[in-house]
C-alpha cells in the first residue's frame, strides 16, 4: 500500500497542474499531499489507509455525504442507458427534463426555467451573459456593469473571478476586468465601527451601494450579485436587515439581484434555498455543488418569469440563443442531480441541516467561544466559522504572515478532522455534510478545541 501511494505521490508532483495549490512547493515535495481512496457518509479515507471526518464536506458540497449507492446507481444506470446526448434546438432527455422541473418545484417564488452548466464558475458567466443581453433586447445597452462584494466568491474565471472580490483570486491575473465593480463586505464583526449597531451597519453597507450605483450613473449599473451569507469570504452571515435595505436599493434603480447559491442551494442554510431564509427576491439564482451533491459536475442558472419574458422576445427579435456548452444538462450529471434531490428529501436533510447544524454551532461556542484568541464564532445552519484574532478587546487580526488559520486546520486535521482555512483572514471554517450526526459534531468540537489550543495556547 505504502509503495502505491509513493509512486503515485511521485505523478502527482511531477505531472498534475492542481486547482489553487502553491505550484512550486507542491512540485519541490515541500508541501503535503494527499491522495484520497475512499469514502463513506462523513469520512473519506486516504489510499494509506488514514481515515479524517471531513468538516468541509469536500468543498462544500458533498451535501449527502460519501458512498451513497442511489447516486451510484442512478449514474450507472443513466450511463448504461444514453451516457450522453446534448441539449441544442430543443433536445433533452428524461432526465434532464424531469431534473429542471424538481428544480422549480422547489425554487423560491417567480422562478420559470433552468439553464443546465457544469460548474458554479461557468453558470455565474451565464449569468453575466443574459443580464446583458437583457439590457440589450429592453433597449439600454449602456446599462451593463455589475456590482458584487469584496469577500464574495463567484468563480475563477475572467469575468467570474473579477466578480470575486479576494484578491488572492486577482494577483497577476490582471483582475478584476470592467464593467465588473466591487462595493463594501456585510462583514460586521470586521468592518463594522464598534459604535454601530448590525442593523446601522446594514444601513452602511446599503448607503455605500447606493453611493456607488449614483456615482457610476444608474442608467449605467445592470445587477448586483451576492452569496445570501458569504462563503469563502470567510462564512459571515449577513448582518440583521441587510438584504431588505440592499433590495431596496437595487429596486430603486432597476437593478437586477443575482442570488449565488452555490453553497446555499438544495439545504445547507437549513432552508431549500438561502433566497427564501433571508428574505431575498432574485432574479436569477446560480446553483451548483448542493444539486449533485458533487457525485457529477452540474451547475444552472434559474431564471426568474421577469427576465425569461424578455429573453424570449429576444429570440423573437434575433433568433435562437447564442450560447450553449456542449455538456449542458449533461444525461448523467441530470440523473445524479434527481436522485440526490430525492436522497435530501427522504431522509430529511434539510431538518438535518437546522438541528444538528444549530447544536454544532453552539457546542463550538461553549467548547472555544471563550478563549482569548476566538474573537467570534458564527454560522447558521450546517455551516459555521471561527475566526482568531490577536487582541479580543481591541479586534485586532494576526499578522498573516503568522498563517495561524492554517495552523490551526493543520493541527485539526493531526486530530482526524478536516476543517478549511479560509483563504483570506485567519478563519477556521466547517460545512460538513447536511447528514452529520450529533455524535460527529462533537467529534469535530473537541477535535477543534484541542487543535485550536495546541496552535493558540
Ligand atoms: N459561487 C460560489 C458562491 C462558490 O462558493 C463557488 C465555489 O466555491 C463558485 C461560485 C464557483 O463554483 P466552481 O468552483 O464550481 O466553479
Amino acid at each position: 500500500m505504502l509503495e502505491r501511494s509513493n509512486e503515485l505521490t511521485a505523478w502527482d508532483r511531477d505531472h498534475f497542474f492542481h486547482p489553487s495549490t502553491h505550484m512550486g512547493m507542491h512540485a519541490r515535495g515541500e508541501s503535503p499531499t494527499r491522495v484520497i481512496g475512499g469514502g463513506e457518509g462523513v469520512y473519506i479515507t486516504d489510499v494509506d489507509g488514514k481515515r479524517s471526518l471531513d468538516a468541509f464536506a469536500g468543498l462544500y458540497c458533498v451535501n449527502v455525504g460519501y458512498g451513497r449507492e442511489k447516486i451510484a446507481d442512478a449514474i450507472a444506470a443513466q450511463a448504461k442507458n444514453l451516457a450522453y446526448y446534448h441539449a441544442y434546438v430543443g433536445h433533452g432527455t428524461e432526465a434532464s427534463i424531469r431534473l429542471a422541473k424538481m428544480i422549480i418545484d422547489r425554487a423560491p417564488e417567480g422562478m420559470s426555467r433552468v439553464y443546465f452548466g457544469l460548474s458554479g464558475s461557468d453558470a455565474n458567466e451565464t449569468n453575466i451573459k443574459l443580464i446583458w443581453y437583457y439590457n440589450n433586447i429592453l433597449g439600454r445597452p449602456e446599462k451593463k456593469k455589475i456590482i458584487s462584494r469584496w469577500r464574495g466568491y463567484h468563480g475563477s474565471g475572467v469575468m467570474t473571478g473579477s466578480l470575486t472580490g479576494l484578491h488572492l483570486f486577482h494577483n497577476a491575473f490582471d483582475l478584476p476586468r470592467a464593467p465588473i465593480l466591487h462595493t463594501e463586505a456585510p462583514y460586521y464583526f470586521r468592518r463594522a465601527d464598534r459604535s454601530m449597531s448590525e442593523e446601522q451597519f446594514s444601513e452602511y453597507c446599503a448607503d455605500k451601494l447606493e453611493e456607488m450605483i449614483l456615482a457610476e450613473g444608474p442608467d449605467t449599473v445592470a445587477a448586483f450579485i451576492g452569496e445570501p451569507i458569504l462563503g469563502t469570504g470567510g462564512i459571515v452571515p449577513p448582518p440583521k436587515g441587510y438584504w431588505q435595505k440592499i433590495q431596496a436599493v437595487l429596486q430603486k434603480y432597476d437593478i437586477l439581484l443575482v442570488a449565488d447559491e452555490v453553497v446555499t442551494g438544495f439545504g445547507r442554510l437549513g432552508s431549500m434555498f438561502g433566497s427564501d431564509h433571508y428574505g431575498i427576491r432574485p432574479d436569477l439564482i446560480t446553483i451548483a455543488k448542493g444539486l449533485t451533491s458533487a457525485y457529477a459536475p452540474l451547475s444552472g442558472t434559474i431564471v426568474s418569469d421577469k427576465v425569461w419574458q424578455v429573453l424570449v422576445k429576444g429570440s423573437d427579435e434575433l433568433g435562437a440563443i447564442g450560447h450553449g456548452w456542449t455538456y449542458s444538462a449533461h444525461p448523467i450529471c441530470a440523473a445524479a442531480g434527481i436522485a440526490n434531490l430525492e436522497l435530501i428529501d427522504e431522509l430529511g436533510f434539510v431538518e438535518n441541516a437546522v438541528l444538528t447544524g444549530a447544536y454544532f454551532r453552539a457546542e463550538l461556542e461553549k467548547a472555544v467561544g471563550d478563549h482569548r484568541h476566538v474573537g467570534e464564532v458564527r454560522g447558521d445552519g450546517m455551516m459555521a466559522a471561527i475566526e482568531f484574532v490577536e487582541d479580543r478587546d481591541d479586534r485586532q487580526f494576526f499578522d498573516p504572515a503568522r498563517k495561524v488559520g492554517p495552523q490551526v486546520a493543520a493541527a485539526l486535521l493531526e486530530r482526524g478532522v478536516i476543517g478549511r482555512a479560509m483563504p483570506q483572514g485567519d478563519i477556521l471554517g466547517f460545512a460538513p455534510p447536511l447528514c452529520l450526526t450529533r455524535d460527529e459534531a462533537n467529534i469535530v468540537v473537541k477535535a477543534a478545541a484541542d487543535a485550536i489550543r495546541s496552535v493558540l495556547g
